[in-house]
């Protein structure tokens, strides 16, 4: 099986596609014609120029319109194809993409669109040319596999086969499982593309909407299972036409292509008890059991700000790395590690970034397999110089360049605390408040990088996203969407800003794109807990009284639970099956904060309602104190 993109999936000019094609593994690719009209080369340089990137051209594409002509039309198209025959035999490929008509005269008839594609096949042949027939969603007479199938079967010629496109199949919600009584030997070429559920004309959402497979919301999976069952084991392409990848960079979009593919033809061979295809194995989808830490990167004014705040929030201080310049505050299952290193990874983020979390450590089952998946899924493997006594904890680079550490129970990483870490006295300076893990981390990036990270969240980890919602702020929109390991424990919030001027994009200004932006810690007595953190000094984010009004008139709640809420600024949501409470901390630095939750009754959400209120009131705390700006 050969993996293939379309170009057209890709930015950049001809050349810079191709470049990037092949550097991310592919093998093939299919030539847009606009691509080749818009370079300024012959199409044997263009076909010489694929070559010589070590890549095949698998398909050339579109034509259109050819079948069910009335004369003279019909001589016309047959004619066109000749001349595209000829420039493919120039260019060096033999598969021709002929898409069901939408020509205004076409007149349809199975067994005269049958004769059609008869003839075409002894011309095709003649020129040692294969053509592939597609059924669009919006064809006139042909727009479901199923016909495209009965025209191809009746055309009956080894040089006409049939072209299925993921997009076309579930866009207009055919079944997929049809394709299982297709032939897998008369399937020519295979074009996936997944797409978010939208309701909109078919042609539109087609050319603007299409996503990677497991960025949208169509079974491709049940499609290319479907496939698979058939015997295929052609080309499998991506064809994907996307307004936001047209402006992307080229190599993050083939990247995230490759990411796409790779995962899905693994979900496949999970699920399907054969596949017709050899691809190397690759470790299973990895479940999270929760966050095991999280590092800052400060410098030593900024570590005791942080150490204060840590200290109100019911911290202590339990430990001292044994060489470097971190320290280790601990709560219920919650670390935090602050790293005031001169030198390393933490020092680069701490000058690129201010202080800001540059490591985020996540607790596996197995630590090097999970790399080997991300590894085998395009992610950025991480090392630094190991220390005398320092374990080296596998690693990758994650959301706004920063680093994700795994940690396992099945080596000395699961006592990294106790290898690495000096234990000191706590300080007394706290008490305990009642957090006892990390609920979710929140990540702000530019709207256009959520697809890509929610891609590589939802390929590495056993995990599901969610709908994405959009969260008002009073000068934009920021969208959100989480990202869930299937049991819970994890749980991390993409928040895609649009503009520069809401809150969240305001942190990624100032941060220059610093990706977590919250971290939210669980409680489960939240009004202990605020009532803890008062007396120890820490400064809530104080929520308007029409918060409280506008509440009253959504929830049944009594007199008395407002009321406690209101003194102690605690936020309330409900859905189906529980509520939830929040409480936030003021801002800090570039716009960080801490938010303490408290689940009951498996709510599942983030309390996404009360998140307009949230920004106001940040918004008009202004900056606060903290880290300088920078
Ligand atoms: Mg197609
Ligand atoms: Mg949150």
């Amino acid at each position: 099986m050969k993996l293939c993109i379309a170009t057209v999936t890709v930015p950049g000019s001809l050349p810079e596609k191709l470049r990037a094609i092949a550097e991310v593994g592919f093998q093939g690719v299919e030539i847009f014609e606009q691509d080749f009209l818009s370079f300024d080369g012959s199409p044997r340089e263009v076909g010489q120029m694929v070559r010589d990137n070590g890549l095949e051209i698998s398909l050339f594409q579109p034509f259109r319109d050819l079948e069910g002509l009335p004369e003279p039309h019909r001589a016309r198209a047959f004619d066109r194809a000749e001349r595209k025959f000829d420039l493919m035999n120039e260019l060096g490929t033999d598969l021709v993409l002929m898409c069901s008509s939408v020509h205004p005269e076409a007149l349809g008839g199975i067994d005269r669109m049958a004769d059609d594609f008869r003839e075409l096949g002894e011309r095709a042949a003649r020129k040692g040319i294969r053509v592939g027939y597609e059924a669009l969603a919006w064809g006139k007479h042909v727009n479901d596999h199923r016909d495209a199938w009965e025209v191809v079967r009746r055309a009956d010629h080894p040089n006409i086969g049939l072209i299925l496109d993921s997009f076309h199949t579930l866009g207009r919600k055919l079944d997929p499982r049809t394709i299982r009584s297709i032939p897998g030997d008369r399937i020519f070429f295979v074009q996936l593309a997944d797409a978010p559920m939208i309701e909109m004309d078919l042609f539109y959402w087609s050319r603007h909407f299409r996503n990677m497979p497991g960025e949208g919301d169509l079974d491709v999976p049940a499609f290319m299972s479907a496939v698979a069952a058939t015997g295929y084991d052609g080309p499998i392409s991506l064809e994907v036409f996307n307004d936001q990848f047209r402006g992307g960079s080229t190599r993050h979009v083939a990247s995230d292509g490759h990411r796409s593919l790779v995962n899905l033809l693994d979900q496949v061979r999970r699920s399907e008890a054969a596949v017709p295809w050899k691809l190397p194995d690759i470790p299973a989808p990895v479940t999270a059991h929760g966050f095991e830490f999280i590092e800052f990167a400060a410098n030593e004014t900024e570590e005791q700000n942080l150490a204060e705040l840590l200290g109100s929030m019911g911290f202590r201080k339990a430990g001292q790395h044994i060489s470097k310049h971190a320290s280790l505050w601990r709560q219920g299952d919650i670390n935090v590690v602050i790293n005031t290193e001169r030198e390393g990874f933490a020092h680069s983020a701490y000058i690129m970034h201010g202080t800001s979390i540059c490591d985020i450590g996540i607790k596996v089952a197995d630590a090097n397999s999970t790399v080997a998946r991300a590894r085998a899924l395009g992610a950025t493997t991480f090392s630094q110089q190991v220390g005398p006594g320092e374990l080296d904890i596998p690693a990758i680079r994650g959301v706004g360049g920063g680093v994700m550490h795994f940690i396992d129970d099945q080596s000395d990483l699961g006592r990294v605390w106790d290898i690495e870490f000096r234990p000191v006295d706590g300080d007394g300076h706290s008490a305990d408040a009642g957090l006892l893990r990390i609920d979710h981390l929140a990540q702000t990036m530019n709207y256009e990088e959520m697809l890509s990270w929610s891609l590589f969240y939802t390929s590495i980890f056993d995990a599901t996203k969610t709908p994405m919602v959009d969260v008002v702020d009073p000068d934009g929109l920021v969208h959100s969407q989480a990202v869930e390991g299937r049991d819970g424990r994890l749980r991390i919030t993409l928040n895609g800003a649009d503009s520069h001027r809401t809150f969240a994009g305001q942190y990624l200004a100032r941060s220059f794109g610093s990706a977590v932006q919250h971290v939210a810690f669980q409680c489960d007595d939240i009004f202990a807990t605020a009532d803890r953190l008062q007396q120890s000094g820490f400064e809530s984010l104080p929520i308007s009284d029409n918060y409280y009004d506008d509440l009253s008139s959504r929830f049944e709640l009594d007199a008395d639970m407002l009321a406690r809420m209101k003194a102690r600024h605690i936020l309330y949501d409900a859905d189906a099956k529980g509520v939830f409470f929040q409480l936030y901390s003021r801002t800090y630095g570039d716009g960080m904060f801490f938010e303490i939750v408290q689940r009951t009754g498996g709510y599942a959400g983030y309390g996404a309602p009360n998140a307009p209120f949230r920004v106001a009131a940040q918004k008009r705390l202004g900056p606060q104190k903290g880290m300088p700006q920078h």
